[in-house]
């Protein structure tokens, strides 16, 4: 490959490098090529349901081979967040990834972090948040989405839970995921560019794409995954369009 526009390429993973459980063909090449290339690579994931680590076996067992550090995820920034800053969480976050915190000093809390927790958002779980948050807590949230498929059914998110500690509390949460700029933010510092210098790729024209643009990363559109015709028009300015990760060198 010649020498590229950009230092570094983040990839949104589910939908771009495989979808369900199967890979999309060309990502581990395309991964390569980026590599080859001489630019960093991270990945960029909202999941709330997954450690770093279980992310990296999930790619690896798509022949992606990962770094530590490389897979960025909403908890894994959601901790970082904590970490630069001092706070002490209350962690109100699905069973499989509250090891993700463990390493944070979680006595005499002020911050709670709030997720897809399932089963764990009951009603004395979202008191004790709100009565936190309403004592001077920081919120963070992990992602702000609506709601989610599983199946057949819909499930409620994270979002409408985060908002309801914000009305009650009369806060404002600190959003971590796409498409928070605190979010891309933290991988820009990660990888050490500004944001010109890095393309976004991913398969939520809103999510990955605009939520990129708006803090000045390039933007890259794969038409696999999530997207759907027409999704190029519903975002303004000007951003890459390919038919799937496997044509990524020829935006580079
Ligand atoms: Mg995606």
């Amino acid at each position: 490959m010649e020498n590229s526009a950009y230092r570094a390429v983040f990839f949104d993973i589910s939908g771009v490098l495989y979808q369900g459980g199967e890979l999309i063909a060309g990502a581990p090449e395309a991964v390569s090529t980026v590599r080859d290339a001489g630019l960093a690579v991270r990945f960029l994931t909202n999941t709330s349901r997954k450690t770093c680590a279980q992310i990296r076996a999930d790619l690896a067992a798509f022949g992606i081979e990962t770094a530590e550090g490389e897979v960025i995820t909403a908890p894994s920034a959601a901790h970082d967040y904590l970490r630069d800053h001092g706070l002490r969480p209350w962690c109100l976050v699905h069973p499989n990834i509250a090891s993700e915190f463990a390493d944070l000093d979680q006595d005499y809390p002020n911050a709670v972090v709030l997720g897809d927790a399932a089963d764990g958002l009951n009603y004395d779980n979202l008191n004790r948040a709100f009565r936190l948050c309403h004592g001077g807590a920081t919120l963070l949230g992990i992602g702000a989405n609506r709601f989610f498929r599983e199946g057949d059914t819909l499930l409620l998110d994270a979002g409408p839970f985060i908002k309801a500690i914000e009305y009650a509390a009369s806060v404002e949460a600190v959003i971590l995921g796409k498409p928070s700029a605190v979010f891309f933010r933290q991988g820009l510092e990660d990888v050490g560019c500004s944001p010109g210098e890095v393309l976004m790729v991913g398969d939520d024209v809103f999510g990955d794409v605009e939520g990129a643009m708006k803090v000045g990363l390039a933007g890259c559109l794969v038409r696999s995954g999530k997207y759907q015709p027409g999704d190029e028009d519903r975002v303004a300015g000007e951003f890459a369009c390919i038919e799937s990760v496997a044509d990524l060198e020829s935006v580079l």
